[in-house]
């Protein structure tokens, strides 16, 4: 969908609020904030941060101050460098359990970041070499410029500094479309496509070496087609592993804005000795990517398993799913991701089906919860999802596998696809539906989504809305109640705990505005964060001097 341009509401010392477009704000920032001579990738660092930490700060107060109180906007500054790197970067935020997180960074940290302002917040070893300038934590200037003549991308300059942030396109809460592509050949209307569907997420096959080709879509899976070079490598377990990254390090290296790389695609999971060795090659290729600081996709399983069509029998994915748990385990432990593929199949099942489909996935995520697996920490990206072409029948006039277009009609594949979405998105640890497939190579040529269709799912998708954040993890209930209010303080509580408690002791509506508890002025603020003072508040409280508390 188009998201809505984020609006920014600058206090500057003497005038009235200046309301601007986001980007103008971020290009008004930058320059100010970092010379404009820097390396590219620590431009787009810190472009990134100011629009974060910006609408966190909008959010929060509903203003941003123009000074070093939050971050300097100074437009003269601007250069046709600047606002390059800006409109590159273009709506991209960062987002901490669902909402936009205030990414705070500094001039110089003098060797090490500090990570008690944010749970997001690394300590970080920095090579910025400069003594302390700043309070030190979050993205290091200097560190950033470092790291970037080092060669790092500016992804990896980020996780450098904070974890547990997704970083995604068009602000974040106002799109989190999960349908989106999975591309065999870049054609030049895809990009666009992809950011009116609001995709945070493209999975490319054998992209060109060089420049990265999709910079407004901020994560990327990269597949270089191994098939034939596979079955050198799995069948010898976790040395197997450890040797496909050494091998595909160079090719990958070409394309370093890929946020994660593929591994075998499709590998042996019908016997006891394809899983095993599957799992400890998969162990071996997650240790050395993390040995070698890039991210990889494990598994990309095919689709349903031999003879469970319609028996109702869970019993073969458990027997498959528990034997990959350990490399699933340790995937989430490193935050690798873990890729599985799912077709619905016309006149069998749709796109909720729990034999090949979306139910399928779920089903199997549920088996790994049950088997202990973290899975607040999952994250699953379907990496081939559409309907099952394979099965379709030849038809006179049709080359075979003449995909879905035969099996269904468009109007129906559209509705259906929108269906998959909105089923996806109540699914926190799934972040990618990957259509299969746009540009095709030949043997798929019938699969393609050429740019009318994807018009047409951008269609369907549409009336479903911006997508609802997910609910955050927060404070129990009993926690809430038992929590006492004798302090002076802010109490951030994003969560739907927080709710229940209110609407059990009769406190009005908490999502908003204010209301007293025990003589305590409660403020709701924005659907998300709720303030708790002890002393009479007023309107003109300032809230920024309170104590902060984190739950
Ligand atoms: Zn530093």
């Amino acid at each position: 969908m188009m998201p809505e341009r984020p609006i920014v509401r600058i206090a500057i010392d003497g005038q009235p609020l200046l309301e601007l477009d986001a980007e103008e704000y971020v290009k008004g920032c930058l320059a100010a904030e970092m010379p404009a001579s820097w390396h590219e990738e620590a431009l787009k660092v810190q472009s990134d941060t100011i629009r974060s930490y910006g609408l966190a700060k909008m959010a929060e107060r509903g203003f941003v101050y123009a000074d070093t109180r939050d971050q300097v906007f100074d437009p003269p500054k601007r250069t046709a460098r600047t606002d390059a790197i800006v409109e590159a970067t273009r709506g991209i935020v960062g987002l901490y359990k669902g909402r936009i997180a205030a990414t705070f960074y500094h001039a110089a940290c003098g060797g090490h970041t500090l990570d008690d302002w944010a749970d997001y917040l690394r300590i970080a070893e920095c090579p910025c070499g400069k003594p302390q300038n700043g309070h030190g934590r979050g993205m290091c200037q200097y560190g950033a410029k470092a790291l970037a003549e080092q060669g790092k991308t500016w992804r990896e300059i980020l996780d450098y500094y904070y974890k547990d942030i997704e970083w995604v396109g068009n602000y974040g809460e106002e799109t989190m479309t999960k349908t989106s592509a999975h591309i065999q050949r870049i054609e030049p209307w895809m990009q666009q496509a992809l950011v009116d569907l609001g995709s945070n997420w493209v999975k490319f096959v054998n992209p060109p070496a060089g420049p990265d080709p999709m910079p407004r879509i901020p994560n990327k899976i990269v597949r270089i087609h191994t098939d034939k070079i596979d079955d050198q490598f799995v069948p010898r377990g976790e040395q197997g592993g450890r040797d496909f990254v050494r091998h595909m390090l160079p090719q990958w290296r070409e394309r370093p804005w890929a946020t994660c790389y593929s591994l075998a695609n499709e590998p042996d999971c019908n016997s006891n000795g394809g899983l095993a060795n599957l799992c400890a090659y998969s162990l071996g290729a997650t240790r050395e990517a993390d040995a070698n600081g890039i991210k990889v996709v494990i598994l990309d399983l095919p689709e349903g398993n031999p003879g469970d069509n319609e028996t109702g029998d869970i019993g073969v994915s458990a027997w498959k799913l528990q034997q990959l748990a350990p490399a699933v385990r340790e995937a989430v432990a490193l935050g690798h991701y873990v890729g599985l593929h799912a077709y619905w199949r016309p006149g069998v099942e749709g796109p909720l089906g729990r034999w090949h489909a979306l139910g399928r996935i779920e089903w199997d995520v549920e088996i790994w919860r049950q088997l202990g697996i973290d899975i607040s920490k999952l994250k699953l990206l379907v990496t081939e999802w559409g309907v099952d072409g394979g099965i379709a029948p030849e038809k006179p006039g049709h080359a075979p596998k003449t995909g879905w277009l035969t099996l269904c009609d468009p109007t129906t594949y559209f509705r259906e696809i929108a269906e998959g979405e909105q089923r996806a998105r109540q699914l926190p640890w799934l972040k990618s539906l990957l259509l299969f497939d746009w540009g095709p190579e030949s043997e798929w040529v019938s699969f393609g989504h050429d740019e009318g269709a994807v018009r047409n799912i951008v269609r369907a998708i549409d009336p479903l809305g911006p997508a609802e954040p997910p609910p955050t993890d927060g404070p129990t209930d009993d926690e809430i109640r038992n929590l006492s209010w004798n302090y002076v303080g802010v109490a951030y509580n994003p969560t739907h705990a927080f709710p229940t408690y209110a609407r059990a002791h009769d406190l009005g509506a908490p999502l908003s505005g204010t209301f007293d508890h025990k003589g305590v002025r409660i403020q709701a603020f924005m659907g998300a964060i709720v303030k708790c003072v002890l002393a009479p508040v007023s309107d003109n409280t300032d809230w920024r001097n309170t104590t902060h508390i984190k739950w």
